[in-house]
């Protein structure tokens, strides 16, 4: 059941089993032509699974990672490390180049360089001497190249600093009870800007369609004639109130935003903890509010949750209308898959869209990356489309998202293939017995389990990350040379299927 506040004294609800009639309704053509979209979210949501990662990236650079230049590699295991809403804002533009010192990053603006070193230095340390696959101290430099355009160029023309996806529509959002609510208001606000949702707020975890409604909010408001539709990401929204700021600009970003005629921000959980931000926003949404014009807000909590928000915002954005996005059910997961794999033009059986929904359960995108990974499976490796080819792929792509293994279970598992005792892994003991099985936990925990390198370090004596990091690179070297390593995590994993 999804969940609505409104200060209107409306009550809103929707029935769990109305399945709507849409369901099953035809693709939109045009849809099929989008690639990158697809391909990008796979690359978001699967580039961190440890045996397929190969395979993906092998499609996207033409050659395993061990070929790439440094840099790119560097980029590459950064990926898996880095929180995943500042992978956009702060990584998509930067290079890393081998120098005759150490590691130079390439950066498109101080505040880049300023927010890498701060945040991500550690990490920059630890990825940069995993990839060369030594100890030695490199010193990383940053160079501020050019000025920041990306978010820039499209400014200028409509007030649009998000480019919109032509594929983000209401036509290609396939509704079921957990976003039907979500769907219905976020029409209701494209149809009747600045009316009773306004504010609008939609919240919801990763990877079920808020970029997607705000983006087909945007389009439907540009097709009924509202003027200066305003869409961005949080983190944009930021780094331009900082560069402006500092470059004496602030009157023309204020001008800039305070003239919306709609003002969508995706991601809004950004503003945490950033007070003059907030101030700055708190009066950008006053402005807006004030004259009746409409703004929709996403973020991956109610506003109360957000950690470091100002309680004056908290109350503006429950002014309106606050609606969750929760995960979609088996039937509308289904049509999800049938959905998507019409669009790339591959015959799914009924059965196999069956074994794909009931696999992928909380995350759309990662449902489709799993099309695209068939779709791969089908055309390049010429594997019929059955139930049983499809579930071994699933195994490979989706191990490590299973909801149900743990580490816990995991280390129960290696404590009997390998003959130790659980004291003895989170031991601070360096015995090659025990190093040994200990490594197998933490590869197989990365592989099967959403855990952070920190938090299966920590579950495993309060070992930090760059162990954790050190010890899966060791165990997947191994595996090829160690037949009887192979076997025993062969075994393991096929008990962990069972779970
Ligand atoms: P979020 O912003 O919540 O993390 P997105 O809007 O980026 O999620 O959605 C992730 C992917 O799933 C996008 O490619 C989006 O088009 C797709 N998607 C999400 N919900 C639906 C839906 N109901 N129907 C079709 N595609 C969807
Ligand atoms: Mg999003």
């Amino acid at each position: 059941m999804s969940v609505t506040h409104c200060c209107h004294g409306h009550t809103h609800r929707v029935s769990e089993n109305s399945i709507p009639d849409n369901l099953f309704r035809q693709a939109n053509p045009v849809f099929g032509e989008g690639l990158a979209l697809p391909l990008l979210a796979l690359l978001g949501s699967t580039v961190t699974c440890n045996r397929c990662e190969g395979d993906i990236l092998k499609g996207f650079m033409s050659s395993s990672t061990a070929n790439q230049p440094i840099g790119a590699r560097i980029l590459v295991a950064l990926k898996d490390q880095v929180d995943r809403s500042h992978w956009s804002p702060w990584f998509e533009n930067i290079a890393f180049i081998e120098s005759s010192t150490g590691i130079l990053v390439e950066v498109p603006s101080t505040l880049h360089s300023s927010f890498l070193q701060q945040r991500y230095m550690s990490i920059f340390e630890d990825v940069i001497s995993d990839v060369f696959e030594d100890d030695n101290d490199r010193e990383i430099t940053f160079r501020v190249t050019t000025p920041v355009q990306v978010e820039t160029t499209t400014t200028s023309h409509h007030g649009e600093m998000l480019s919109l996806h032509q594929n983000l529509t209401f036509d290609n959002f396939i509704t079921g009870p957990s976003n039907q609510l979500a769907h219905a208001a976020a029409q209701a606000v494209a149809n009747n800007p600045g009316g009773a949702y306004n504010p609008f707020f939609l919240h919801g975890s990763v990877g079920l369609g808020k970029t997607h409604l705000l983006q087909a909010v945007a389009h439907q408001l540009r097709a009924n004639g509202v003027a200066d539709v305003t869409t961005i990401s949080c983190a944009s929204f930021t780094n331009e109130f900082i560069s402006d700021l500092s470059s004496g600009k602030i009157d023309q970003f204020r001008s800039r935003y305070r003239k919306a005629g709609a003002l969508l921000i995706d991601d809004i959980q950004f503003l945490s903890d950033k007070e003059r931000t907030q101030e700055e926003f708190f009066n950008t949404f006053n402005e807006i509010y004030n004259q009746e014009r409409q703004i929709f807000l996403t973020s991956d909590a109610p506003p109360s949750e957000i950690s470091g928000l100002s309680e004056r915002l908290v109350s503006r954005f429950r002014l309106g209308l606050v609606v969750q996005l929760d995960p979609p059910d088996l039937e509308t997961r289904m049509a999800i898959i049938r959905r998507k794999s019409i669009q790339r033009g591959i015959k799914l059986p009924l059965e196999v869209v069956e074994v794909m929904a009931q696999r992928i359960r909380d995350n759309i995108r990662e449902l489709e990356g799993a099309v695209l990974r068939i779709e791969s499976m089908s055309r390049h490796e010429n594997l019929e489309i059955n139930t049983e080819n499809v579930s071994h792929t699933l195994d490979e792509l989706m191990g490590k998202i299973s909801s149900r293994i743990d580490l816990r279970k995991i280390e129960v598992l290696i404590c009997e293939e390998f003959m130790v005792s659980s004291l003895d892994l989170h031991s601070p003991r360096r015995t090659r017995s025990i190093v040994l099985p200990r490594q197998v936990c933490m590869y197989l925990g990365r592989r099967h389990t959403n855990c952070s390198l920190g938090e299966i370090g920590q579950h495993f004596g309060g070992r930090d990350h760059s162990t954790v990091l050190h010890s899966i690179e060791k165990i997947r070297q191994t595996l090829p040379v160690d037949p009887n390593l192979q076997r025993s995590i062969d075994m393991v994993e096929e008990r962990l299927r069972h779970i």
